[in-house]
C-alpha cells in the first residue's frame, strides 16, 4: 500500500516520511519471514491470544517453512485487558534472544505487541486479524493503568501486514467496528476544518482529502463488507491503517478522531470506574457517530446570539461543572479538571475573542458541516444496515449520555461541537439524541 503527499506540501509543512512497510492482499503473511530477513532479523517473538491462536499456526508454518527459528507466547484468554496483568505476563514470557516482535491480532494484542517491542527495542510487525480500529499504524498503546484508560507512547509497527484471507474471517462484529472506526472520520475531518477557521488551528487539506478518499472507498463497498469480500475488507483495513498514517503525517489525532470518539473514551472511563457497560471501540464509535451528526444537523439550525452566550459563559460554575465531571468519570476526571488549569478554555476574555470569529464567520462554519456531514439517509442507511448490536443501548441511559456529550469538551484541549455549543451559550440547551 503507497500514500505520498506533494513535496513541499500546499499546508505549508514538511510532513514526516512514514517509515513502515504496509503489504495488504492475499495471502501477504506469508512474505513475513523474507520481509524480516531483509530487516537482518533472525529470530520472531510471536504473541497471539486463544482466539488468534489459528493464525498464528499460519504465521508459525510460514516462518517454519522458511527455516526461520522463532519463540511465542500465546495468551490462554479469549477476551483480554490491556492492563497491568497482560503486559506483566507478556513481558516474563519474553524470550530475550527473539530480536523481533509479531503480535497476531488486532485492538490489545496490538497494543501489547506495541509496548512489548518498545519496552526490548525490537522492530515490530502486526499481522492483523481484524479490520476493527486504527490503532495499526499509530506510535501510542492504549492501556488500562491503574483502573485509568491512558495513551502510552510506545512505537509504530515498521510492518503491517493486512492478508485479507485472515481479515475476512473477524467475527462480524469486529468488521462492524473497522466501518464504525472509518465513519467516524465524517466527523473528525469536519471538526478539524471548523476549528482550523475558529481556532487558526494547523490544517492540511492534502491529509484530509486522503482520509475523505478511503472513507468514500469504504461507504461505496459497504454491503460487500459483511459478505465477507475481500475488496471490502480490504477498503476498510487500508482506511483504518491510512488513519493512523494521517495522524503521523499531520502529528495531530485531527484525521481520525473527533467528538465521537470522545463519547467513546468516556464509555471506557466509565466501565473502568464503575464497571458500565461497554462495546469494541468501533461500536461505540459509530454508535456516537450518529448521535454527533444528529447534533450538527440540530447546530446548523441555530442563529448565534452574542448576549446569550456571554452570559452563558459569565454564569457557568466551573466549581459546580467539576463535581458533575467526577460524579460522571470517577478518578479519570483529575486528569481532565487539571487540563483544564493550563488551557484556560472557559477564561471570559479567550471565550469573547473565539465568539467575535464564531459570529463572523458562522455562515462559512455552517458551510463546512454541509459540506462534511454526509446526507441524514445514507448514514442513517448504513448504521442501520450495519444494524448494531442491541447491547449498544445499555451504554448509557439518555440523561448520562446528555451529561457524556457535555463531558466531550474537556476530555483533551481539542475544539469539538461541544465546545463550540458551549461557546455559543448552546450546550445545555441542545437535544442530545438516544443509543
Ligand atoms: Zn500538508
Ligand atoms: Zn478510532
Amino acid at each position: 500500500m503507497e500514500f505520498s503527499l506533494p513535496s513541499p506540501c500546499p499546508c505549508g509543512r514538511i510532513h514526516p516520511v512514514p517509515s513502515y512497510e504496509i503489504l495488504t492482499g492475499r495471502g501477504v503473511v506469508r512474505a513475513l519471514p523474507e520481509k524480516l530477513a531483509r530487516r537482518a532479523l533472525r529470530r520472531p517473538f510471536l504473541l497471539y491470544d486463544r482466539n488468534t491462536a489459528p493464525f498464528a499456526d499460519e504465521v508459525k508454518a510460514a516462518l517454519s517453512s522458511a527455516g526461520m527459528d522463532f519463540s511465542f507466547y500465546g495468551f490462554p484468554e479469549a477476551e483480554l485487558a490491556p492492563d497491568e496483568r497482560a503486559a506483566g505476563s507478556l513481558v516474563m514470557r519474553f524470550d530475550p534472544r527473539c530480536d523481533a516482535v509479531v503480535a497476531v491480532g488486532s485492538g490489545v494484542l496490538n497494543d501489547l505487541g506495541k509496548l512489548l517491542s518498545s519496552l526490548t527495542g525490537r522492530p515490530y510487525a502486526i499481522v492483523a486479524t481484524a479490520p476493527s480500529m486504527d490503532g495499526f499504524a499509530s506510535a501510542t498503546s492504549s492501556m488500562d493503568r491503574d483502573g485509568l484508560k491512558v495513551s502510552l507512547p510506545t512505537r509504530a509497527a515498521d510492518l503491517i501486514l493486512g492478508d485479507t484471507a485472515i481479515l475476512r474471517e473477524a467475527p462480524e462484529i469486529m468488521l462492524k467496528a473497522g466501518l464504525g472506526d472509518m465513519l467516524a472520520k465524517y466527523v473528525s475531518i469536519m471538526e478539524w476544518r471548523i476549528s482550523h477557521l475558529i481556532n487558526g488551528e494547523y490544517y492540511c487539506e492534502e491529509v484530509a482529502g486522503m482520509i475523505r478518499a478511503a472513507l468514500r472507498k469504504c461507504v461505496e463497498e459497504e454491503d460487500a463488507l459483511l459478505r465477507r469480500e475481500e475488496s471490502a475488507v480490504e477498503a476498510v483495513f487500508e482506511g483504518l491503517v491510512l488513519g493512523g498514517v494521517a495522524m503521523l503525517l499531520a502529528g495531530v489525532s485531527r484525521p481520525a478522531s473527533g467528538v465521537e470518539h470522545y463519547f467513546s473514551h468516556i464509555f471506557d472511563m466509565r466501565h473502568l470506574a464503575f464497571g458500565t457497560h461497554a462495546e469494541l471501540h468501533g461500536i461505540q464509535c459509530a454508535a456516537a457517530t450518529g448521535i454527533a451528526a444528529d447534533l450538527y444537523r440540530k447546530a446548523l439550525l441555530l442563529t448565534p446570539d452574542r448576549e446569550k452566550a456571554l452570559a452563558y459563559a459569565r454564569g457557568f460554575d466551573r466549581e459546580d461543572w467539576n463535581r458533575r465531571l467526577r460524579r460522571l468519570i470517577g478518578p479519570g476526571a483529575e486528569a481532565m479538571i487539571a487540563l483544564e488549569n493550563t488551557e484556560g478554555k472557559y477564561d471570559l476574555r479567550k471565550h469573547e475573542a473565539r465568539l467575535e470569529t464564531i459570529l463572523s464567520r458562522w455562515e462559512e462554519i455552517t458551510a463546512i458541516i454541509r459540506e462534511e456531514l454526509p446526507p441524514k439517509e445514507t448514514l442513517d442507511g448504513i448504521l442501520s444496515r450495519l444494524a448494531l448490536p442491541e447491547s449498544v443501548k445499555s451504554l448509557s441511559d439518555p440523561a448520562t449520555l446528555r451529561e457524556i456529550f457535555f463531558a466531550t469538551k474537556d476530555i483533551r484541549d481539542k475544539y469539538v461541537l461541544s465546545r463550540l455549543l458551549w461557546d455559543l451559550g448552546e450546550l445545555e440547551e441542545i437535544e442530545v439524541g438516544s443509543l
